[in-house]
């Protein structure tokens, strides 16, 4: 059964990320690694390698494949970095990141999710990653700085209170915009200076707390 899973992980590098410009060795074999399938719902198993979003628990999804590759691609990882995920979800970008990146640090709102995901990425082995349950929509000030930051969930803004725990060259890649589209945008830190760089059109699921939105929004995205 392994091996099969292995050839759909290995079909979706090829058709869903090569072609659309994922060319990034490191994040193409991490894609070709992670088990997406232990990470959705046992119903979805069988979609674990689609082209999209899937629904998890409490209203919440896994991000598509492919936007993980683009949101680790732009955020322009090395080795001996240290990463700040905001929305841990299933955990799935998380450990995706944990192969690239040294230490990953990743926030979940939600209790539940944040616990299972623990359970689930310490099963799987990874020892590099630590899941908080907290709002981290204003970050995460105890690991601070951070040499990177992926936000994974629309926010309307980008407080200074979250930017200044990026490193100097840091980046953060986050949606930025209102509940129904948001810009992929990535900001790189050049001492107090933000180099902004506008990657695609996008739709996530909100970020919700004091820097995000402080309910959930009228009309919530369905995932990317
Ligand atoms: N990276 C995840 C998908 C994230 S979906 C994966 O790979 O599965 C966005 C997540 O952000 C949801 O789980 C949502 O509950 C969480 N979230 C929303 N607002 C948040 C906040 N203020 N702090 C932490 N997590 C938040």
């Amino acid at each position: 059964m392994s091996d099969v899973w292995q050839q759909q992980r290995q079909r979706m590098v090829d058709e869903q990320l090569r072609p659309r410009g994922i060319h990034d060795q490191r994040i193409l074999a991490a894609l070709a690694n992670v088990p997406r399938h232990l990470f959705v719902p046992e119903a979805l198993q069988d979609q674990a390698y689609s082209d999209q979003a899937l629904p998890l628990t409490l209203g919440q999804t896994i991000s598509q494949p492919y936007i993980v590759a683009l949101m680790a691609q732009e955020l322009l990882l090395n080795p001996h970095e240290q990463l700040l995920e905001i929305g841990a979800g299933s955990g799935y970008a998380a450990a995706v990141f944990a192969e690239l990146v040294c230490k990953v640090v990743t926030i979940e709102r939600h209790q539940a999710l944040a616990q299972q995901t623990q359970v689930r990425l310490r099963n799987l082995g990874y020892v590099n990653i630590e899941v908080i349950w907290g709002d981290g929509s204003l970050g995460y000030p105890a690991a601070a700085p951070y040499h990177a930051i992926s936000i994974p969930a629309a926010t309307p803004q980008l407080t200074q209170t979250l930017l200044g725990q990026l490193h100097d060259g840091g980046r953060l890649v986050a949606p930025v915009g209102d509940a129904q589209d948001q810009q992929l945008i990535r900001l790189q830190r050049h001492g107090q200076n933000w180099q902004k760089t506008t990657i695609s059109n996008v739709r996530f699921v909100p970020l919700i707390g004091a820097g995000g939105w402080e309910h959930a929004p009228e009309t919530t995205a369905e995932g990317e």
